[in-house]
């Protein structure tokens, strides 16, 4: 491990990306091109995320399942929108058992298809609905340009998948979705995000209607963070999933389906990372808080000695803690940098003098408006303050990271101003809705409509880029994305 820092974020966003994933120890490059391994820090963030959205999802009544991970090809070719938005990312088994298969099977990239074959079986009637599952998987999307936990050729997910009697119902039932996105990415991850709707050139491959929860990276670009769709009655015609209504009648079932994944991760970094590391909120953060118990010798004994102390009361709290006690030939500058390379919010650090003073000193991973400097908290008052303190970081991040977003945000109406935006950040544009106009758009500046916030006042006037009548009734959120 060397003991330089990471390239700054001014000088190349996307270096300093690569360089902090593998440094904060989250991830290693896996023996395929586009895969990785989650090393144990970074799963673990994984782990904290997955166990709050997995009670969000029980909660509203749906049931986990797990479904097989190779897909008959013939699935896919059912719903052709589908099978022609997924065809390049595909990866196919040809070959098993030591012979060619009679059909070729797809590896996952999503499972609407195998799902629905499911659907079908298991619903007969209305009182069979709503039918609510989800599951967490794998999938595999074959990657051409790879980037650790944002575009992996397999990454982890979960996908909810349900049928419902009308559109009413699966409409209810996606917009549920998006808010729990919503609600993961601001309670947990302190990522501000914009939940609004998906234009129709952006919308998933045999979408009716597309939702999606929106975020500002540091670099000033989005990242789609979480899913929603309305499939309307798509997938229940290529599977045949309907049910006899109250009068007897047979009826297209209407399903959704929404999926929040492993690119979550990637989202924290890029929303709150900065040129020392990353910073982790504390409610994803796998130690909340590091003691380094400082001295050589006997006092090294001493101080560890106390670190473990003060670890149990802060774990009996319910402060996730470590003690790095273990590295003896690394200086505390080293470790200061390095815990701060690895995000952990609250530092204590623990020398001889602070024993004799009966205290522990603090240092935030950012100066926040509670304090700036390092400060110290008397042994018989860390328990009870720590918690508090990672509430106030929690929500310092949140607000710095709104506080960005809104700066680099701006409502423009010309085409210069529009070009000289999404260079920077996000553009709230009237547009006409047209395809081959938001293609254009794209072609001139890398920009596409990001989603049509939700919470976006009424506005019209004409298209900043073709100057037709705009749609959609209010301004659309264009930016460079992930
Ligand atoms: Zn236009």
């Amino acid at each position: 491990m060397s003991r330089e820092g990471v390239t700054p974020q001014s000088e190349d966003f996307s270096a300093w990306y690569n360089e902090v994933v593998v440094r904060a120890q989250l991830v290693d490059r896996g023996p395929v091109r586009g895969t990785m391994v989650i090393r144990p820090y970074g799963y673990r963030i994984w782990e904290l995320l997955q166990g709050d959205l997995d009670a969000k999802i029980k909660d509203a009544g749906h049931e986990n399942a797990c479904f097989p991970m190779f897909i008959p090809e013939s699935y896919l070719k059912r719903e052709a929108e589908h099978v022609e938005g997924f065809s390049p990312e595909l990866a196919v088994v040809t070959h098993a058992g030591g012979k060619e298969l009679e059909e070729p099977l797809v590896v996952r990239p999503t499972s609407e298809t195998v799902i629905g074959e499911y659907m079908a079986k298991w619903i007969d009637s209305h009182r069979d609905l709503p039918l609510l599952l989800n599951q967490w998987a794998n999938v595999v999307r074959w990657e051409m340009r790879p980037r650790m936990f944002l575009r992996t050729t397999e990454f982890l997910w979960q996908e909810g998948h349900t049928a419902h009697v009308d559109e009413d119902d699966a409409m209810r039932e996606t917009l549920w979705a998006l808010d729990a996105y919503e609600k993961v990415a601001r309670d947990l991850a302190a990522m501000p995000v914009v939940p609004g709707e998906k234009t129709p050139g952006e919308r998933f491959a045999g979408a009716e209607r597309t939702y999606t929860i929106e975020g500002m990276m540091r670099d000033g670009r989005a990242l789609q963070a979480g899913t929603s769709h309305y499939l309307g009655t798509n997938f229940a015609k290529a599977f045949e999933i309907d049910y006899q209504d109250a009068d007897g009648d047979l009826v297209l079932a209407h399903t959704t389906s929404w999926g929040m994944s492993t690119r979550m991760i990637g989202g924290v970094i890029m929303t709150h990372g900065d040129d020392k590391g990353l910073v982790l909120p504390p409610r994803l953060a796998p130690y909340q808080v590091v003691i380094v118990p400082l001295g050589r010798k006997e006092q090294a004994e001493t101080t560890a000695a106390k670190a473990h102390e003060v670890a149990a009361e802060l774990k009996a709290a319910g402060v996730r803690v470590h003690v790095d006690d273990k590295r003896p030939q690394l200086t505390p500058g080293f470790k200061f940098n390095d815990w701060e390379m690895r995000g952990v919010p609250l530092r204590l650090e623990l020398g001889m003098r602070d024993i004799d003073n009966g205290v522990v000193t603090l240092a935030r991973r950012l100066p926040t408006e509670e304090g700036q400097g390092k400060e110290t908290i008397p042994f018989g008052e860390v328990a009870a303050r720590i918690p508090g303190l990672l509430e106030d970081f929690q929500a310092f991040l949140l607000r710095r990271a709104e506080e960005f977003r809104d700066s680099h945000t701006r409502a423009v109406d010309s085409w210069d101003d529009f070009a000289a935006q999404v260079s920077q950040g996000w553009a709230l544009a009237l547009h006409c809705g047209r395809t081959a106009c938001e293609d254009d758009i794209k072609a001139e500046t890398a920009a596409t409509p990001r989603c049509i916030p939700a919470a976006g006042e009424a506005d019209s006037g004409v298209c900043v880029r073709c100057g037709e009548p705009s749609a959609y009734g209010k301004r659309v959120i264009f930016g460079k994305s992930y």
